[in-house]
């Protein structure tokens, strides 16, 4: 038997870490996240992790993980809006939409020798 394993983004897995700015931050999925049993994700600026709850239907987890991300963002930025519920949700709603319905813009945007 050949020793195949499919790497990490052949699986789709989130993956381990995320860099955010400067930073690289730890990604931890659990069943409860530091903010409560109401809420889906958690960012920890100072320290630099991003929690995911484990349950939820996975669009929502993934929009929950962008809203995090955009918390971050909006940290690094020194903007006030960075603790603005709605916008934050709008703007991980948004993100998802376009990324999601253009992954070839997403390839396009991300690409480095052009
Ligand atoms: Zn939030």
């Amino acid at each position: 038997m050949g020793g195949f394993r499919l790497n990490q983004q052949q699986k789709n897995e989130l993956p381990k870490t995320i860099k955010i700015n400067w930073r690289t931050y730890k990604i931890i999925v659990k069943d409860t996240v530091s903010g409560g049993d109401n809420y889906l994700g958690f960012v920890n600026n100072n320290e630099g992790f991003i929690e995911l709850r484990k349950d939820g239907e996975n669009n929502s987890k993934r929009i929950s993980f962008l809203h995090e991300v955009v918390h971050s963002i909006l940290y690094y930025a020194g903007n006030k809006l960075k603790r603005d519920e709605d916008f934050i949700e709008m703007m991980a709603n948004g993100i998802y939409q376009v990324m999601k319905e253009n992954p070839e813009i997403v390839k396009w945007i991300i690409k480095e020798n052009e």
